[in-house]
C-alpha cells in the first residue's frame, strides 16, 4: 500500500520535533501535526520560560550582595509585567526557530488536532493522511487533585501568563515543579508556602542533599510545610483565597499553584481505534524500539513515562529516527547516569545513584562531602553555603555517585556526567588537577570520607 507519508508525528515538542526533522534528513517524507504550541511544554510552559523566571528571582540576591562589592543603587524595585513580557517575546522567536527548522528541513507542519482514524491514518484539520508509521509524541498534561476548590488553584500551564506577581503563594507538591516555582516566587519577593503530603520533598534525590536545601530554602524565608495537605480551597468575597490544610489550620493566600505531578496527554487522539495499550499509570505502553503494542505506532518522550526530561525525549527521537530511516548509524538510547538539575535556589545537580540507591544495590561505599561558603560570597552578609557529595564504591574506587547544592549546579554537573559516563573512579577525580579558586574544585580535593 503506498502511504501519503513515511512518518506521520503527532506533536511538535522536543521530542516530536527531533524525530520528525531527522527522518526528514535522511530522506523520509514526513508530516507532523501541533494543537498547541511549537517546541511543546519545554519551550513554552516548561523548562524555558521557567529558567528565565528563575534568573529572574536570582537578580534579587544578586542586587543585594553587589553592595559588598562597592555598588550602591537605589533601592531596587520589581515589575513583573516586564519580565513576562519580555520572557514572552523570547518564547515567540523559539517557536518561530521551531517552525523555521521543521520547514526548512522538509516537514509538512499542520497546526490542528490530529486523531487517528485507524492505525495508519490520521485526521487532522478535516482532511485525513496515511502514512507507514505515526509516532505519538504529545507529552503530559499538569494533574490536579480532586480537592474542593481546586477551580480556584492554577497549574504550570498558567503560572507563567499571570497578569501580576501575587503577595503570597502556596504552591502544593514536593517534586521538580513545586520546588522551582516556590524558589521563583519566594525570590521574586512573594511571601512563599510550599505545601508537601510526605516527609521531605524531591522524594528519589539523595537524602543529604535534600535536607541541605531545605535548610538553605528555610534560610531564605521559604515556609516549608511537609506532611500536610490542602483540604479544601474557600475564595473570600475580596479575592483572597483561604487555604484549610488536613489538619485544620488554615492558610490567607492569594495564589494556589497545583504541582502535583503531570499525566500522559492521550485526550481525544482515537488511541481506541487501534491497538495500543497502556501502563498501570495510563502512559503508552512501548516496547526497547517506542513501538507500541500496534506495530506501526510508536510513542516517546513524556508520553510513555519513562523518564520525563528533554534531553532524553530528543534522544529517544534521535533513535527512532535512526533506527527507521538510517539503521546503520542506530544507538539505543542510554538510560544509565542521565545527570539533572533542579532550578530552585539554591539549584541541585546530580548525577548517578544515591547514597541509599548505592547501598540497596549492594555496593560497599564510601561516602565524601564538602560544605563551604563561595568565595562570591565571602564580601557579602550571605551564609549561602554550597553542598557537595561523592558517592565512591569502596571496593573498585569507581565514582557512583556526584551531588551538588549550590550556584551552578547544573553547568557543574553536566562536566561530572561524561567523567562517570566514561567510568572514572575516585583516583582519577584525585589526579585531576583543579580550577582555582572555583567550587568546582571542590570535587577533585575532596580526601577524608565521612564516617560510616
Ligand atoms: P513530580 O512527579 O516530580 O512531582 C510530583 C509531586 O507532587 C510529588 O512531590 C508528589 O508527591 C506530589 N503529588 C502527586 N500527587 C499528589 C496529590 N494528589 N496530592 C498531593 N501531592 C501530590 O512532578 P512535577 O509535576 O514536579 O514534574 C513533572 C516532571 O517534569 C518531573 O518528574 C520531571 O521529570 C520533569 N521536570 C523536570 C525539570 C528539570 O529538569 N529541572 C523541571 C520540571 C519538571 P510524592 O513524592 O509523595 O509522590
Amino acid at each position: 500500500m503506498a502511504f501519503d507519508y513515511d512518518l506521520f508525528v503527532i506533536g511538535a515538542g522536543s521530542g516530536g520535533v527531533r524525530a520528525a526533522r531527522f527522518s526528514a534528513g535522511f530522506g523520509a517524507r514526513v508530516a507532523i501535526a501541533e494543537s498547541r504550541y511549537l517546541g511543546g511544554t519545554c519551550v513554552n510552559v516548561g523548562c524555558v520560560p521557567k529558567k528565565l523566571l528563575v534568573y529572574g528571582a536570582h537578580y534579587s540576591e544578586d542586587l543585594e550582595q553587589a553592595h559588598a562589592y562597592g555598588w550602591t543603587a537605589s533601592a531596587p524595585t520589581f515589575d513583573w509585567p516586564t519580565l513576562i513580557a519580555n520572557k514572552n517575546e523570547e518564547i515567540q522567536r523559539l517557536n518561530g526557530v521551531y517552525r523555521s527548522l521543521l520547514v526548512k528541513s522538509g516537514v509538512k507542519l499542520f497546526e490542528g488536532h490530529a486523531r487517528l482514524v485507524d492505525p495508519h491514518t490520521v485526521e487532522v484539520n478535516g482532511e485525513r493522511f496515511t502514512a507507514e508509521h505515526i509516532l505519538i509524541a504529545t507529552g503530559t498534561w499538569p494533574n490536579v487533585p480532586d480537592i474542593p476548590g481546586k477551580e480556584h488553584a492554577i497549574t504550570s500551564n498558567e503560572v507563567f501568563f499571570l497578569g501580576q506577581l501575587p503577595k503570597r503563594v502556596l504552591v502544593m507538591g514536593g517534586g521538580y515543579i513545586a520546588v522551582e516555582f516556590a524558589s521563583i516566587f519566594n525570590g521574586l519577593g512573594a511571601r512563599t508556602t510550599q505545601i508537601y503530603r510526605g516527609e521531605l520533598f524531591l522524594r528519589g534525590f539523595d537524602r543529604s542533599i535534600r535536607e541541605h536545601l531545605r535548610d538553605e530554602l528555610t534560610k531564605k524565608g521559604l515556609d516549608l510545610r511537609f506532611r500536610t495537605t490542602i483540604k479544601r480551597i474557600d475564595k473570600q468575597p475580596d479575592g483572597s483565597l483561604s487555604v484549610t490544610l488536613d489538619d485544620g489550620s488554615t492558610i490567607e493566600t492569594d495564589l494556589v499553584m497545583f504541582a502535583t505531578g503531570r499525566r500522559p496527554m492521550v485526550d481525544n487522539l482515537g488511541l481506541e481505534n487501534t491497538g495500543v495499550t497502556f501502563n498501570d499509570d495510563g502512559f503508552i505502553r512501548v516496547d526497547e524500539h517506542y513501538v507500541s503494542t500496534e506495530p506501526s505506532i510508536l510513542a516517546l518522550g513524556d508520553v510513555i513515562g519513562r523518564v520525563q526530561l528533554t534531553p532524553v525525549a530528543t534522544a529517544e527521537g534521535m533513535a527512532v529516527a535512526r533506527r527507521l530511516f538510517r539503521p546503520a548509524e542506530y544507538r539505543p538510547v542510554d538510560y544509565h547516569g542521565i545527570p539533572t538539575a533542579v532550578f530552585s535556589l539554591p539549584h541541585i545537580g546530580t548525577v548517578g545513584l544515591t547514597e541509599d540507591q548505592a547501598v540497596l544495590a549492594g555496593h560497599n561505599i564510601t561516602v565524601y562531602e564538602s560544605r563551604f561558603g563561595t568565595l562570591k560570597l565571602a564580601l557579602t552578609e550571605s551564609n549561602e553555603k554550597t553542598f557537595m557529595r561523592l558517592i565512591v564504591d569502596a571496593d573498585t574506587d569507581k565514582v557512583l555517585g556526584v551531588h551538588m547544592v549550590g550556584a551552578e549546579a547544573g553547568e557543574i554537573i553536566q562536566g561530572m556526567a561524561v567523567a562517570l559516563k566514561a567510568g572514572a573512579t575516585k583516583r582519577v577525580f584525585d589526579d585531576t588537577i583543579g580550577i582555582h579558586p572555583t567550587s568546582a574544585e571542590e570535587f577533585v580535593t575532596m580526601r577524608t570520607p565521612i564516617a560510616a
